[in-house]
């Protein structure tokens, strides 16, 4: 095993991988990429339907629980997080989002990050991509990530698309373009129907390159500093503690809920917790682990006449589709899980929208048996066709933290977060959830309507919907911000992604992330990863 290299990569995901492969085609520099979990070789994260089961796999899915949350009835919530190379985007809904214009101008004028503008950061969106639609402005051909046109929509997601222009939103033309205010057909994470994530798209095709060692199974405990120059990083594989001499930087990609633990195991973060952990104070950095903050999640779900993808029980369509993905690449089994999104405001006066809608050919009940115990009147989503309205805050204002749990890189990190510590949050939730009815109910989706599903009564009182957001919100899977890049002293990382405190530290993740995007974070974390390889490489300032 290698003892010295010049960059070290700690956390395979979707920036890592980029990273990895990015400062590896510099054949003079050696990269070591170390990853806790496997190398992901599995059938059911190439099939893009295998989603639902590599979420529910340990192996492929951290599968973490927050701390006990107060304004959610006290519930310890499942949070998700993907492991293994690939990291998220190997288990993620493979939706392509990037964010707006606005989302990028608000980090680079207010909130100084300098450099991160939508103008700055559109280029590097489009050097990632491989767009296998029309060239146009927006897009870039030849990249290394897939990017797809849907392989097969379901005929009630352009019905959910009328109904919302029936509603008054707009239709939107290029939502890549950076502009979302509207409804539109997400493109997906995909090539010739099979996911295409940061490690099948960045990484494997750089594997073979001599100067590129990934080790898998790699669980990285520290940075090791000399004074507080990072000098190489001690990891544990195969039950041994190892370390490596880093001659360049350490590149931290461990993601938003992992990276905050592995700067404070190091030495970097919050004085007085790190004290309390009895870890030595390398650099007293507050803001590290603080920030936190997620788009708040609920479905509201109709049951409708047409098949959707609720067919599990059916094994006839089963083998029809399995059949056509087998030869075609297309069908069921090739597409993304969600088939439209539309952007609304929870309050006219809104300059930008702060509610996201995905339409999901389907609908679970599971959220629902939580809720309604034994009485359940919610009909059972294995025998019932549906579609769901999945409704996200994109700018929530409720913060949290990440807390070391102790010193053992074992250990799972503490989540420390009130989703709806704001009550702004909960009511415009609401809001969102209302008007989804008003789509639901819109003459394009009405007739396709057979009956109601989650919830039951979709025309409860303000107090019922707050009743079940605070009993059944999901988080929309999309942590950042614990490790906020800005241009102030406080800042975890400056612009150029560099630990302040230390040298010799980045960090290329959706920590860095200052504000959530109007967007899901898998396309933003890999533009995170292309920008601070440029970083890195000293082709950008
Ligand atoms: C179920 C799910 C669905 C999602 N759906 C979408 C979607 O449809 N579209 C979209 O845009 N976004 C989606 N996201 C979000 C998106 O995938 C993530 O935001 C993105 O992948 C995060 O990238 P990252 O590089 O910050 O971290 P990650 O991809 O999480 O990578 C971190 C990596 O570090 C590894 N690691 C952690 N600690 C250590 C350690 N101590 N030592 C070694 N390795 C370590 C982890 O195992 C992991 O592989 C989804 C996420 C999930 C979980």
């Amino acid at each position: 095993m290698i003892e010295e290299a010049d960059y070290v990569v700690c956390g395979g995901g979707s920036a890592g991988c980029v990273m990895a492969a990015r400062l590896s085609e510099d054949p003079d520099k050696r990269v070591v990429l170390l990853e806790i979990g496997d190398a992901n070789d599995r059938l059911l994260v190439d099939v893009p339907a295998g989603l639902q089961m590599v979420v529910a796999n340990q192996e492929t899915n951290w599968m973490y629980f927050t701390e006990p949350d107060a304004t959610q009835n006290d519930r310890r919530v499942f949070w998700s997080a993907g492991r293994g190379l690939g990291g998220g985007s190997a288990i993620n809904g493979m939706v392509y989002i990037r964010g707006t214009t606005y989302d990028y101008d608000h980090w680079s004028k207010e909130l100084g990050c300098t450099g991160w503008s939508w103008d700055e950061v559109l280029p590097y969106f489009k050097k990632s991509e491989d767009f296998d639609g029309e060239d146009g402005p927006s897009h870039g051909k030849g990249g290394p990530l897939g990017v797809s046109q849907l392989r097969a929509m379901h005929p009630l997601a352009y019905s959910f698309m009328d109904a919302c222009k029936e509603v008054g939103m707009g239709e939107v033309e290029d939502y890549c373009a950076g502009d979302i205010d509207g409804t539109f057909v997400n493109h997906a994470t995909q090539r010739n129907g099979k996911r295409c994530s940061a490690a099948e798209g960045f990484l494997k095709p750089a594997m073979s390159r001599p100067n590129l060692q990934v080790i898998t199974g790699a669980m990285v405990d520290k940075i090791l500093f000399e004074s507080n120059r990072a000098v190489g990083v001690r990891f544990t594989y195969n039950g041994k503690s190892r370390d490596i001499r880093v001659n360049g930087e350490v590149i931290l990609s461990s993601g938003t809920i992992q990276t905050p633990p592995l700067l404070m195991r190091s030495g970097v973060g919050p004085g007085a917790h790190l004290q309390e952990r009895g870890i030595d104070v390398v650099a007293a950095r507050e803001q590290v682990g603080k920030n936190l903050h997620e788009h708040p999640s609920l479905p509201n779900s109709r049951l409708v006449y047409e098949p959707t993808y609720n067919v599990r029980n059916n094994p006839l369509i089963l083998a029809r589709e399995g059949l056509k993905y087998l030869f075609t690449r297309r069908g069921w089994l090739a597409t993304a899980a969600v088939h439209a999104m539309a952007h609304v405001r929870s309050d006219p006066d809104l300059q930008y929208p702060d509610i996201k809608y995905q339409m999901l050919p389907f609908w679970a009940d599971a959220n629902a048996k939580g809720y309604f115990g034994a009485d359940n009147p919610v009909p059972d989503s294995a025998k019932n066709f549906g579609i769901t309205i999945g409704v996200n805050l994109m700018t929530p204002n409720s913060r949290g933290q990440i807390l070391l749990q102790d010193t053992d890189p074992a250990s799972r990190p503490m989540i420390d977060y009130r989703i709806y510590e704001d009550p702004a949050d909960l009511e415009r939730m609401r809001k969102g959830l209302k008007f989804a009815n008003t789509i639901f109910e819109a003459p394009a989706l009405a007739p396709h309507i057979k009956a109601t599903a989650f919830p039951p009564d979709p025309h409860q009182s303000d107090e019922e919907w707050d009743n079940q957001l605070r009993a059944c919100s999901a988080t929309g899977l999309h942590p950042v911000g614990t490790c906020r890049m800005g241009n102030d002293p406080e800042a975890v990382v400056d612009t150029q992604l560099r630990v302040n405190g230390v040298d010799g530290v980045r960090i290329a993740d959706c920590s860095i992330i200052p504000l959530l995007p109007s967007a899901n974070t898998n396309a933003p974390a890999i533009m995170i990863g292309e920008r601070c390889a440029d970083f890195v490489h000293g082709n950008r300032r």
